[in-house]
């Protein structure tokens, strides 16, 4: 969606624009695969209302009005037991906490949601912050457990940004504390938004190749030569929108210093499981899980959100799991992860029988979230490099906000006007 969001942009101000995707689909994280009989997101996405940047991109491709918006319901699994989290009173019956925790604990997310700018938080450790705004036990409880479901044993690296931003994102879906959540798609999902995003892009000149991995980008006289597909191609300009562990790997003559600056970034990888059942599991979007023993970061049950004739009447689940690079499931067969994950996700929900799963499929991406360690955006390197022609633009530039396809078209339209207006990138000039 970034690099795609950028030619858009760049082709709006005439310049001549080749993508160029490893994948034989267009998308990226946010690409569709066939799932059953069923065509939707590889990895689960929803719009928030706040989400005025994507909302601008889908209402320049016509698909704003589309948007279904629906309130959506949230669970709670403890590891014992499963809990509604719809409301304040449902707040005050969840049973880990203790009524004084839950009171620290709700002033931590509401005074979280009120703090504009992050970039403060980065000089402070996730744990430090969260415990000292919502004590011990409640860090103990719940905030370690949910923490560590999402990064493992990199959550002692995560600075209070990190947490600030999630805490802002999903609070900016409520309606008013601790209400009821607004989430929004496009009938389709993000199959539909690519493909019409695609055909824009054809009908705007821009050149989009599928199936045609990147392996090197050198500097060449006045241009910069780009491998790809087993031939080369020289462009004017290039701007390289992979994650920063590839895009050192592909940029030929970076510095040793730039180079430091992009492999110290930590990044998360994921193993996603999607599910199609014949029947619901709770009813809910989003399921927390804090019982540390469950393989998988939480439960989300798509089809609680979108209209289930859009998916053969099924019931799709999504069963994510955020791990360190190092960790072996990235690596795991689909059977593996399903012999892993089942007996957990039967454990919270008993009466769910192997047959009521129609479809079992993984996915999995290494390098997908760019961990905001502390004094992250210090450390960060610039979009751009000291290769002429050459920028380096990824979501680890997201900074101050988690990540998002409304942050991924944000980071867009910046690089753009920084290409154009900065670097007086000429009309009628090449870039890929
Ligand atoms: C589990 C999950 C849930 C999410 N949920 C939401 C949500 O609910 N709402 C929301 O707004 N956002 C959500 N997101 C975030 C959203 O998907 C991202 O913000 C967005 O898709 C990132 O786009 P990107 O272009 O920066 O990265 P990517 O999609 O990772 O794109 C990078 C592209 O580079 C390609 N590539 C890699 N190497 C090469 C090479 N050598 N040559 C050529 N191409 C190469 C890749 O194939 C890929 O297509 C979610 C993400 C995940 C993983």
């Amino acid at each position: 969606m970034l690099g795609l969001t950028l030619a858009y942009r760049l082709s709006q101000a005439g310049q001549k624009v080749t993508v160029l995707e490893a994948a034989p689909v267009l998308g990226g994280l946010a690409s569709a695969w066939q799932l059953g009989e069923v065509v939707w997101d590889r990895y689960y996405h929803v719009t928030l209302l706040s989400d005025a940047k994507l909302r601008a991109l889908l209402r320049e491709l016509g698909l704003e009005d589309e948007i279904r918006w629906a309130v959506t319901r949230t669970n709670f699994f403890t590891g014992r037991s499963m809990h509604p989290l719809n409301n304040a009173l449902d707040f005050f019956r969840l049973p880990v906490l203790g009524p004084l925790d839950k009171v620290r604990l709700a002033a931590t997310i509401v005074y979280g949601s009120r703090i504009e700018d992050g970039r403060a938080l980065e000089a402070m450790s996730a744990e430090a912050w969260l415990t000292r705004l919502s004590g011990r036990a409640t860090y103990r409880n719940l905030w370690r457990p949910l923490l560590r479901s999402k990064l493992g044993s990199n959550h002692e690296k995560a600075s209070a940004a990190y947490i600030w931003s999630v805490i802002r994102r999903f609070y900016a879906a409520r309606r008013g504390g601790l209400k009821t959540e607004m989430f929004g798609y496009v009938p389709g999902g993000y199959h539909r938004i690519l493909s019409v995003l695609a055909e824009t892009l054809r009908g705007a000149g821009v050149t989009l190749e599928a199936g045609m991995p990147v392996t090197s980008i050198a500097a060449s006289g006045t241009g910069l030569t780009v491998a790809a597909g087993g031939k080369t191609r020289t462009f004017d300009r290039v701007v390289n929108t992979c994650a920063a562990p590839i895009a050192t790997r592909v940029c030929e003559g970076l510095s040793d210093a730039e180079r430091e600056r992009h492999d110290a970034i930590v990044y998360q990888g994921i193993v996603c499981a999607s599910l199609l059942l014949d029947r619901p599991l709770g009813n809910a979007y989003l399921t927390y899980i804090t019982d540390e023993t469950i393989p998988f970061t939480s439960v989300i049950e798509m089809s609680s959100l979108i209209d289930r004739a859009l998916i053969g009447g099924m019931h799709l689940v999504y069963l994510p799991k955020y791990v360190p690079l190092d960790d072996p499931l990235l690596d795991a067969g689909d059977d593996a992860v399903e012999a892993a994950f089942l007996p957990a996700l039967q454990r919270m929900f008993p009466d769910l029988r192997r047959d009521q799963i129609k479809a079992f499929k993984v996915t999995r991406t290494r390098h997908v979230l760019a961990l905001s360690t502390l004094n992250y955006s210090d450390r960060l390197p610039p979009m751009a490099t000291s290769v002429p022609g050459l920028s380096i633009v990824n979501s680890a530039q997201i900074v101050n906000a988690s990540l998002s396809v409304n942050e991924s078209v944000a980071l867009a339209n910046e690089a753009a006007a920084m290409l154009l207006a900065g670097e007086g990138m000429a009309a009628d000039r090449h870039a890929a």
